[in-house]
Order: structure tokens, then C-alpha cells, then sequence
């Protein structure tokens, strides 16, 4: 696979049983992308057997049996590539770690592909994931209606489905327009690399078509500069050494930086990526860098560095909508869990519950509530307990969302909508 090409993080949603894991394999064997241990332990099977080929199924039985072992839908990637781009899927909502995989910018989705059985709708999990997609900042939607073998590729059952989705995407403020529909199965390989006869009142791109057309994302490279620091060291002959991603903006040497909270700053000397002296870093590089007077114990990990003469904002409060995705009894005033909000790991106090809010139309359901619970949404007023730097979503997206953990699991997630510093 080529390394020159953009790459494109996506994820891929849905109901359970609606044909995810079937696309993942599909997207996979026809785009020649199946994994190297794969195909050799085929070919040993299929020669002890005296059989040759390679079968879609053998696809699906390897990633069935990785998923069994919990291997599949980690963020040990499965990649495949197309004329213009080379995509990772990552691990998807309900698994593991998604959410916090996703705000820690370990798995962040560009994109995403909307897995809707035919036969079956809109279901549940499908307003959870697209109600989780719009908060998390996916763009672009494509939404196969899947599973058209089983009604038949009847044009009027993938009509009602689209109509359904559609609904669903006004709902959360998604806009329409975003969104592409195309009639597929996963299974029988219809229109996902080649156009199917069987749906031949289907004039659209084929789903291969719509990703390889998908636009690329946008390095934000004219906003502020903002870097989370994830770690800390002390290198000999050059002193101390920040390291994280440059999340949004352009770091270069001789710039005046400041890092928040710890509102420190001082003037970059150095900056290095891939072992090399680089002049300038842009969003998406993983640099070390060097800053005039700055000591190992002046700053730690999750700092944000900025400019300094508009240094990242430090939250005396903010308020928030967040999703509760699972949490085993009720969330109420005062309730004080782990905020994971790029590298900064923080205990928070969501103050005051102000207004529940309907998932499914996004608006408010009821003010003040006593409390709420999982599958529920609110606007929220919450107070850091230690210093921490966050930023409005509709201002700098990369540093306002986070996720919510206690007891060992990620409990919410959500978006900042202002900060009170
Ligand atoms: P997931 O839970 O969303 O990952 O769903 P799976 O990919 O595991 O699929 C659930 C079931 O639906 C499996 O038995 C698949 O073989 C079946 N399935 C998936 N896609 C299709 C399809 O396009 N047509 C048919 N007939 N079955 C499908």
C-alpha cells in the first residue's frame, strides 16, 4: 500500500447484526487488502485440503474467529486503499474504547459509513451512532442499506430506509446533504466495488466510488496553534523536550509559545520529528521540541502549548452537552468522575445538570433534571478540579470534545459549547 496518499481514519456504525463486520471483510477482499497471516494460513488449509481459491467466507471466518479473540475491531488496524486514498478503519462505537480512542486522538474518525440492514431499519444503535457521530465531529456520512439480498433489491424497501435514515439525520442536526445513500450487500458483494445488476434503478456511486471520492480532510493548519503535550523529557545537550501532536496550527522555531495551565512560555529553539530537525511542524506531526527556559518540572502532559499572545484557553468552569453511554445507576449534581480531554486527564464536578436533552431531535426535553442516565443527553455546567485547558468545540473541534470515565470504562462522552475562564 502506498504511503503517499492522504490517509482517511473511518469508522464504520451501526446496529448489531446490521452487516458490519461482513463490510469491514468485504471492503477488505476486494480492495486486496486481506492480512499477510491471513491468506498464508488459507493457503495452508486450502493445500492440505487440494483446493485453491480464495473465498470471501475464508474472509469472514478469520475476522469472526479474531473478533472471538477480541483482535478484529481493536485499533490493531485494518487498512485498504483506494486511487486516492489509504484508509484505516477504526474500532467502532460500543467497542472497547471507541469513544475515548476517539477524543484522545488515538482512532479520530474523518469519516464515517452507516451499516443500515435493509430488512430491518433504523434501530436503536443506529440513532445511538449517528446521535454519537454528530457529537464526536464526523463530517461526512455515507450509509449503505445493506442486506438488499433479502428484500429482494426491491428499489421501494430502499426507499423507505433512506426516507427513515433521512429523518433520523434532521433529528440530530446532520445535514442531508452530507449523506450518501447507496443500496449494497455486504454479503453478495453488490455495488460496493462493482455496480450490481441486481439494483439496476440505482444510478449512484457504488460504495468503493463514494470513499475514493470522499474529500479529503483539511489539515487545519490556519487556526491557532495547539499542542497537547504527552510527555515530558530531558535529552542531554539539549534540555528539555515536550513531545505530542500538533493538533491544530504551525509550530515554528522562534516562535513565543505558552503553556496552559502551567502558564509557562518561552521562545522554541528546536524542533524535531523522525529524529530530524525540522524548521516548522503542522498538524497531524508527532514532534519533540525545545523551549528557552523551560525545565522539566515547569510544565507536564496535558499542557496545551499555544501562542503566547493568544495561549490556549485555562477553564474555571464550562458547559457542555454530553451523551451518558453507559453508566450502572444515575448521574446527578455533584457527581465527580475523570474527564480525558487530549492528553489531560482530570477529575471535574459536573456542577448543575441544566437541561435534558431529546437525542433524537436535540432538543431540550426537560430543564433542571434530578438526574440522568444512560441513552440520555444534557447540557451540563462543570468545574475542573485542577487546572485545565479546553476549548470551545465550535472553535478549535480538536480540543473540545472529551470523554468521561469511572470505574474502568468510558461512561460519557461530549462537546464543549463555551468556557468560563
Ligand atoms: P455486525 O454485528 O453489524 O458486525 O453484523 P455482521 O457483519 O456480524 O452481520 C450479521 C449477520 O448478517 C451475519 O450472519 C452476516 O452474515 C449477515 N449479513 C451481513 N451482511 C449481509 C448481507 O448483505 N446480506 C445477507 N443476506 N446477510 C448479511
Amino acid at each position: 500500500m502506498s504511503e503517499d496518499k492522504p490517509h482517511q481514519n473511518l469508522a464504520i456504525i451501526g446496529h448489531v447484526d446490521h452487516g458490519k463486520s461482513t463490510l469491514v471483510g468485504r471492503l477488505l477482499y476486494e480492495t486486496g487488502s486481506v492480512p499477510e497471516h491471513v491468506i498464508e494460513q488459507h493457503k495452508e488449509e486450502a493445500e492440505e485440503k487440494g483446493k485453491g481459491g480464495f473465498e470471501f467466507a475464508y474472509v469472514m471466518d478469520n475476522l469472526a474467529e479474531e473478533r472471538e479473540r477480541g483482535v478484529t475491531i481493536d485499533i490493531a488496524h485494518q487498512e485498504f486503499d483506494t486511487d486516492e486514498y489509504y484508509f484505516t478503519i477504526v474500532d467502532c462505537p460500543g467497542h472497547r474504547d471507541f469513544v475515548k480512542n476517539m477524543i484522545t486522538g488515538a482512532s479520530q474518525a474523518d469519516n464515517a459509513v452507516l451499516v443500515v440492514a435493509a430488512d430491518d431499519g433504523v434501530a436503536p444503535q443506529t440513532q445511538e451512532h449517528v446521535f454519537l457521530a454528530r457529537t464526536l465531529g464526523i463530517n461526512e456520512l455515507i450509509v449503505g442499506v445493506n442486506k438488499m439480498d433479502i428484500v429482494d433489491y426491491k428499489e421501494s424497501t430502499y426507499k423507505e430506509v433512506v426516507s427513515e435514515v433521512k429523518d433520523l439525520l434532521k433529528q440530530v442536526q446532520f445535514n442531508t446533504d452530507d449523506a450518501e445513500f447507496i443500496p449494497i450487500s455486504a454479503f453478495e458483494g453488490d455495488n460496493i466495488a462493482e455496480r450490481s445488476d441486481n439494483t439496476d434503478w440505482y444510478d449512484g456511486e457504488i460504495l468503493l466510488e463514494a470513499l475514493n471520492n470522499l474529500e479529503a480532510p483539511e489539515p487545519p493548519t490556519d487556526a491557532d496553534l495547539r499542542l497537547p503535550i504527552q510527555d515530558v523529557y530531558t535529552i542531554s545537550g539539549i534540555g528539555t523536550v515536550p513531545v505530542g501532536r500538533v493538533e491544530t496550527g504551525l509550530l515554528n522555531t522562534g516562535d513565543n509559545v505558552s503553556f496552559q495551565p502551567s502558564d509557562v512560555g518561552g521562545e522554541v529553539k528546536t524542533i524535531e520529528m523522525h529524529h530530524e530537525e525540522v524548521p516548522q511542524a503542522e498538524p497531524g506531526d508527532n514532534v519533540g521540541f525545545n523551549v528557552r527556559g523551560i525545565g522539566k518540572d515547569d510544565i507536564r502532559r496535558g499542557d496545551v502549548c499555544g501562542p503566547a499572545d493568544d495561549p490556549p484557553s485555562v477553564a474555571e468552569t464550562f458547559t457542555a452537552q454530553i451523551v451518558v453511554m453507559q453508566h450502572p445507576s444515575v448521574i446527578t449534581d455533584g457527581y465527580t468522575p475523570v474527564f480525558h480531554a487530549h492528553t489531560a486527564q482530570v477529575a471535574c464536578t459536573i456542577e448543575s445538570i441544566d437541561a435534558k436533552i431529546d437525542p433524537s431531535s436535540g432538543e431540550v426535553a426537560e430543564e433542571n433534571p434530578d438526574f440522568i442516565q444512560s441513552g440520555d443527553a444534557a447540557k451540563v455546567t462543570v468545574r475542573p478540579q485542577k487546572p485545565l485547558s479546553i476549548e470551545p468545540a465550535s472553535e478549535i473541534p480538536e480540543l473540545g470534545s472529551f470523554a468521561i470515565r469511572d470505574m474502568g470504562q468510558t461512561i460519557a462522552a461530549g462537546q464543549v459549547l463555551s468556557v468560563n475562564e
